[in-house]
Order: C-alpha cells, then sequence, then structure tokens
C-alpha cells in the first residue's frame, strides 16, 4: 500500500539516500519511489503515475525531493541555488495541490556536506 508517492531525482547518487532517508522515517513499505530529473521542474513527466497511484492506491500525498548539484537543473539553463529550487518547489506544491488534488504536499532538498555525506532537510515552501 504505498499512501506517498515520492519523486526524486534521476542523478545515480540519488536513490539509494532517498531510500534510506524513508526507511529511517517509518516509511518502509508505504510509498512508491518515481524519479525524474530535477523533480520540482519535471514532476510533470510522472503525471501518469502520479494520477494512477493516486486512483488505484489511494496515495493522498507527495514528497518531492530535489537536491543541489543537480544536473537537470543545469540542463534546464536554472540556478542551483537553493532559493531557486525552493522557489519551483513551492510552485511545484501548488500545482499538486491545486490542479492534482493531493491533500499534503511536503517538499524537501538533498544536498552533501564537506563529507560528502548526504543530508535531507524539509523545506516549508
Ligand atoms: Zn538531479
Amino acid at each position: 500500500m504505498a499512501k506517498i508517492i515520492v519523486v526524486g531525482c534521476v542523478d545515480e547518487r540519488l536513490p539509494e539516500v532517498v531510500q534510506a532517508f524513508l526507511n529511517s522515517h517509518g516509511q518502509t513499505g508505504q510509498y512508491l519511489l518515481a524519479n525524474t530529473p530535477a523533480p520540482s521542474l519535471n514532476f510533470k513527466d510522472q503525471d501518469r503515475t502520479l494520477t494512477k497511484v493516486a486512483a488505484v492506491k489511494g496515495a493522498s500525498e507527495v514528497w518531492l525531493i530535489d537536491h543541489l548539484n543537480c544536473g537537470g537543473y543545469t540542463l534546464a539553463g536554472e540556478d542551483d541555488s537553493e532559493e531557486n529550487h525552493e522557489k519551483h518547489l513551492a510552485s511545484a506544491k501548488g500545482e499538486l495541490e491545486g490542479e492534482y488534488g493531493f491533500r499534503t504536499v511536503r517538499t524537501f532538498i538533498a544536498s552533501q556536506n564537506d563529507e560528502k555525506e548526504w543530508e535531507i532537510k524539509e523545506v516549508h515552501v
């Protein structure tokens, strides 16, 4: 039973980090992870997954997990700053709540610290 649709980045470093984060937050078995480049910019690539999982599984939440140093942002000609990620996460959250009707949309930014360890923090946009 997937109650959360998690949209992460296709960056090869991320899926393992995101799954460890979700499992450590008690979400094991509760989510479906869908990956697309730069989630806040391209979450609509997962349109079919979002609508079908919501309809079939009753998922009511979406978690969008962006990350810094994202190739998808560079490819789109977007500034890779935290502020710009927050701006696009806010816009995506608005659409997911408005047009898609999800009750809960949570937004996160993953980044690496000086020791190259990943941290994922929730941003309230
Ligand atoms: Zn990325």
